[in-house]
């Protein structure tokens, strides 16, 4: 399909802070790849949202193996980059410049009321906040509309992000003229899936999660250690279903419905073992990985494929960025240049005599 088509625009993306888990998966990747020709997309590896909470050059270092893992997970799960542009925030300045005039359209006190802000500076056990992770929904929405997405298909934590998003493009719109669509959150399956310690959502910086690249045996130890209902101290104790993670992952994750019918029925009566149960969850996420496996062992065994996809996708973002920013440029009236003096602005001539 043409890249420049009239379908509508998606965007969204992942912080290069690690590989991609099951979470991105059920929360953001499988509507990525379900939408992707429907929808003109777009997907950003999101490096200088990773200043917000790690600045230090120490952590920058990092950035480049952490892309390398993002734009092969994309490639494995099935984002198509015949239809898909994949790139690099930083590639595109049009980022920069978007974000100072972002900085006008919202508050502190609305930023202030987001709570993912507080959770990110606590989790990164910073004590201060800085001025940049307060802004970091701003820069945010300066992603998601510099290539004038309508839909952003996230996880449930970053639904609040999204609405200040929409809020900022009609705050745009309504200062400068129409110029901005409101895009909308579109959330996945499961809005938000428990790491693999039943604790707290899974996440890359948590040390709880199955990452979409882990081998068959990673998998199967992970699955093995994790938490399910602790009150269960036999196989034959009837044990609890509902907000047991190992049936919340069935339910994501096990494709045979019956399976799964049963296996919670036996576990309720206290007729089945957690081995059992596990080593179905297992099989079934194996299942699901394996294509994913195939995929990115062919394009860790082409690196040149994967360079030129993102290459490729950095041209194409950079284009959509200059775009978008004449266009800002024009309805704000901001756009002075060196040229504009010499041919058509006469800025002193009115005071003249
Ligand atoms: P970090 O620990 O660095 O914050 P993360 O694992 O939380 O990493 P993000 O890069 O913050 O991942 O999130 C990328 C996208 O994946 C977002 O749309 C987010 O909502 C979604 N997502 C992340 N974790 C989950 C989860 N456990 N369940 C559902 N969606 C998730
Ligand atoms: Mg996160």
């Amino acid at each position: 399909m043409a890249p420049n088509s009239l379908r509508p625009r998606l965007l969204t993306g992942d912080r290069p802070t690690g590989r991609l888990h099951l979470g991105h998966y059920v929360g953001s990747l499988a509507n990525r790849v379900k939408l992707q020709h429907q929808y003109e997309s777009f997907f950003i590896i999101a490096d200088l949202h990773t200043l917000t909470t790690r600045p230090e050059p120490r952590h920058i270092k990092d950035i480049p193996l952490y892309v390398r893992e993002i734009v092969l997970d994309y490639l494995a799960v099935g984002i198509d980059p015949q239809v898909s542009t994949i790139f690099i925030q930083s590639a595109i300045q049009e980022t920069y410049q978007l974000n100072l005039l972002f900085e006008m359209l919202v508050s502190v006190t609305r930023l202030k009321r987001l709570p993912t802000l507080k959770d990110m500076a606590r989790d990164a056990h910073l004590n201060a906040m800085p001025f940049g992770l307060l802004g970091y929904p701003v820069l945010q929405a300066v992603d998601i509309l510099l290539p004038r997405a309508n839909v952003v298909p996230v996880g449930k934590d970053n639904q609040a992000h999204v609405e200040l998003a929409r809020e900022m493009a009609h705050r745009f719109n309504n200062l400068y003229g129409e110029t901005f669509p409101e895009p909308q959150a579109l959330i996945g399956n499961v809005p938000t899936l428990v790491g693999i310690d039943g604790h707290q959502k899974m996440s890359k910086s948590l040390g709880n999660a199955i990452y979409l690249s882990d081998d068959k045996e990673t998998v199967e130890t992970k699955i093995k250690g994790m938490y399910t209902d602790p009150k269960r101290l036999r196989a034959t104790d009837p044990g609890t279903v509902e907000g047991n993670p190992v049936f919340e992952y069935h339910d994501a994750f096990n494709p045979n419905l019956a399976e799964v019918d049963e296996l919670k029925n036996r576990y309720q009566a206290g007729k089945v073992g957690d081995v059992e149960v596990k080593s179905k969850l297992t099989r079934a996420v194996n299942q699901l990985l394996e294509p994913f496996r195939e995929r990115r062992a062919y394009y860790r065994a082409h690196p040149r494929l994967a360079q030129d996809i993102l290459s490729e996708g950095i041209r194409r973002m950079q284009k959509e960025a200059h775009e978008t920013m004449e266009i800002v440029k024009s309805a704000t009236g901001l756009s002075y240049s060196t040229e504009m003096f010499v041919d058509e602005i006469d800025l002193f001539g009115e005071y003249g005599g």
